[in-house]
């Protein structure tokens, strides 16, 4: 790849879900500078200490530059053909479901969508399961169970017209620093916006909260079913809206009137008082965001804390409109991009379902493919229980290190070495996954492949390359369509960039789609090179077939009728105008002009919800009954509940993130929070080493003692592997439980104990 200097290339963040843009510039001598970039709809120039550490991470030290075969040198051909023949084989001895994937919220879309194609239309199984199964997929599930489609209803900008933020299970000024930032922002300008945090720590996130409920682990399901009650009792419901857009409201509201406010105390360990205070100020404030993450998903009961929350939004109407919504953000930068193409065992590509025999028949038919994945494959750690039982005989990692991240880290270690063919693609030669693959496939990096990611708000973002491709590394869509090459599927991979494969994607989303499904970026017109290049950001649903990326001053509607439910559209004419009303009549016909405010509709076009049409068949969201269930864990043994997650400048696994001085400065070991009263009861001082255990592993942290942990937990970060601390694999302690429904692990309420050391 030729390099300009000259030019400042304008590609998106590789870590978290916010996505935000960045320009990157090599200079003469090869230096690579970052900055945020200003017309980013996400983050507007901002960009947080990860973000703007990014050029600290891209060089070549411990990469794996070059294809090997048991730890040797090899040319590609060799070792492509090894692992098709391989899953070849596997799969005529011992059925499709013998083998699988195992890829990552990492990969670009185009990578995604290929391995997606592979697995469930040509090997025909539905074992591709990615490790954004550990990030978002209560959500999903609770999206899909509502609103018959997994639509997140909101965006970033309501966020700053909000007049209440609910922050649930998200430590939003560490986890997603740019829409910390945003709201921060939005509260200077508005000191009267109130913020809510919802989370057993007082992360730093408090800062900007004017209440924080230190509520019990998995007391949320309670917590918003006491709402939805009050909201009942007090009058505060949108019958209107209820009548009109939902359905199941009655049942609901009857199951949460089961749970009185003592009854919600106790299930959450928070005060009567401070329910009412809470419930009151939701009840009273018309615009309220409830922003969760994963301390809603990462739980045995997430799908149903994901459906206590959309339900008291349903109930008030606050849904679809500016500064109110249910809002879901994501843990990793294509997470939402992989629901799209159908990365999870669950789903098929464009947003289909794999239990629908049309949606089954029509993916098979757009791909001419020689089958279809007929049932739902193996979730993230169904795989590993079925590679540890042998079900599972060969087995494709890509971009993502199971043996540090996975529940029960050391199982699915065992598991992985002893698994008969184990091919990893990653950028690093060495990870604790890694090296124990037969086949090691160099992939290229941030940087320096081409392709798409789809951040929380659901806008699609260009990643393009800026730097040569080193050694021999491939992108990873080359790599899996090289091997379905050699599997004897060559026509239909025969992609020969990654703009051909977006437009696919686009054209599949747009396959005989009426308006039945919420996924069509085909509407927003053909993909060829030249618009793949220059491919601004773009948010979806699109308003309607047809739509341009860059309208001419008119907004052609999709076809409905006078009867439809929707009256009318919020349509946004500038990134940061007001949104505005406009009245649809008939809705067979266009709005003409270009409104006031300047901009580009077709940047931000529609909020589709903004006064109703879900993707249910009735065109009507569903409350879902949820009930609170007992989350107790902990034992004599185990008196403490382990909560695990991310710090302010660290990244998954470090691999990336370990490598900038400047960010391991922040927090240089990793180490256990426990509350004063825990630390004493325990004999712990501040900065001893403990050992934290559960019946699965243990780990040797230094022990910070502070106020901002809740009494009865330990919190211990899930970053750091054996290759920068001895025995601080956190996820190695975790139960290997999971949410019934979305199968995503609770990661979050672990019963441990901690000792001195
Ligand atoms: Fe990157 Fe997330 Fe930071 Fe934005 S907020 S710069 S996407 S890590």
């Amino acid at each position: 790849m030729k390099i300009d200097e000259a030019r400042e290339v304008r590609t998106t963040c590789p870590y978290c879900g916010v996505g935000c843009g960045v320009l990157a510039k090599v200079a003469a001598n090869g230096e690579v500078t970052v900055r945020g970039d200003p017309d980013h709809p996400a983050n507007f120039g901002r960009l947080c200490s990860k973000g703007s550490a990014l050029a600290e991470t891209i060089d070549l030290d411990g990469r794996l530059l070059y294809p090997e075969i048991h730890g040797h040198r090899t040319d590609w051909d060799e070792a492509l053909d090894l692992v098709a023949s391989t899953f070849s084989r596997t799969i005529a001895e011992h059925g499709p479901d013998a083998v699988a994937f195992y890829v990552s919220g990492q990969l670009l879309s185009e990578d995604y969508y290929v391995a997606n194609k592979l697995m469930k239309g040509f090997i025909g199984s539905a074992n591709i399961d990615t490790n954004s199964r550990l990030c978002m997929a209560s959500s999903v599930a609770g999206h899909r169970r509502a609103f018959g489609s997994d639509t997140v209803p909101g965006g970033y900008e309501d966020l700053e017209l909000a007049d209440l933020i609910v922050l649930v299970g998200s430590n939003l000024a560490w986890c997603h620093p740019v829409l910390y930032q945003r709201i921060a922002g939005a509260r200077e300008k508005r000191p009267e916006m109130k913020v809510v945090l919802i989370d057993p720590r007082r992360t730093m996130t408090a800062d900007i909260a004017d209440m924080h409920l230190a509520i019990a682990p998995d007391g949320d399901v309670a917590l918003f079913t006491g709402l939805l009650a009050y909201l009942g009792q007090h009058n505060a419901l949108d019958r209107t809206y209820v009548t009109a857009h939902t359905t199941g409201f009655g049942q609901a509201l009857f199951a949460a009137s089961a749970l009185d406010l003592a009854g919600v105390a106790a299930a959450t360990g928070l005060g009567e008082d401070e329910l009412v205070s809470f419930y009151s100020l939701f009840a009273a404030t018309a615009k309220t965001v409830t922003v969760y993450s994963q301390g809603v998903n990462q739980s045995s009961s997430g799908t149903d804390k994901v459906n206590a929350i959309i339900n008291c939004h349903l109930a008030t109407g606050r849904i679809g409109k500016p500064g109110a919504g249910p809002f879901s953000v994501t843990g990793q930068p294509n997470a939402m991009g992989g629901r799209e193409v159908g990365g999870l065992a669950n789903m098929l590509a464009a947003h289909m379902e794999i239990e629908n025999p049309e949606h089954r028949d029509r993916v098979q038919r757009f791909w001419s493919a020689p089958t279809v994945a007929e049932k739902p494959g193996l979730k993230a750690v169904e795989m590993f229980q079925a590679v540890a039982d042998g079900r599972i005989k060969a087995l494709w990692i890509m971009a993502t290190n199971p043996v540090d991240s996975m529940p029960d880290a050391d199982v699915v270690e065992a598991a992985i070495k002893a698994c008969p063919f184990v091919v990893v693609s990653d950028v690093l030669a060495k990870t604790d996954t890694i090296r124990h693959a037969h086949v090691r496939l160099p992939a290229a990096a941030w940087g320096e492949k081409d392709g798409t990611v789809t951040n929380s708000e659901r806008r699609i973002s260009r990643q393009r390359a800026f730097l040569p491709v080193p050694g021999e590394a491939r992108a990873d869509w080359w790599i899996i369509a090289e091997v379905a090459k050699r599997m004897g599927f060559g026509e239909a991979f025969s992609h020969p960039s990654p703009s051909e494969i977006f437009a696919e994607h686009a054209a599949l989303s747009a396959f005989e789609n009426d308006g039945a499904r919420d996924f069509d970026i085909g509407a927003y017109g053909d993909i060829d090179a030249e618009t793949y290049e220059e491919l601004p950001p773009f948010q979806w649903p699109a308003p309607s077939q047809g739509t341009p990326l860059w309208p001419a001053g008119h907004l052609p509607l999709r076809g409905g009728d006078q009867s439809s439910s929707w009256p009318s559209l919020v349509v946004k004419v500038a990134e940061r105008a007001p949104s505005v009303e406009l009245p649809i009549s008939p809705l067979e016909g266009e709005i003409a002009g270009r409104p006031e405010g300047g901009g580009t509709i077709g940047r931000q076009p529609v909020r589709f919800f903004a006064n109703g049409g879900y993707y249910t068949p009735d065109r009507k969201a569903r409350f879902i009954s949820v009930r609170p269930t007992a989350q107790t864990r902990t034992s004599p043994d185990y008196p403490l509940i382990l909560n695990t997650g991310r710090v302010r400048d660290h990244w998954h696994t470090m691999t990336r993130t370990g490598k900038s001085p400047r960010l391991s400065q922040h927090l240089a070991e990793p180490f256990a929070e426990i509350h004063p009263s825990d630390a004493q009861h325990f004999g712990i001082g501040d900065a001893d080493i403990a050992r934290v255990s559960t019946a699965h592993g243990e780990v040797l942290v230094r022990a910070l003692v502070t106020a901002r942990q809740r009494p009865g937990s330990v919190f211990v970060p899930m970053h750091w592997t054996d290759q920068f601390s001895a025995r601080a694999r956190v996820d190695a302690l975790v139960a290997p439980i999971t949410d019934a429904i979305s199968g995503q692990p609770a990661s979050k309420n672990v019963a441990a104990r901690v000792e001195r050391f």
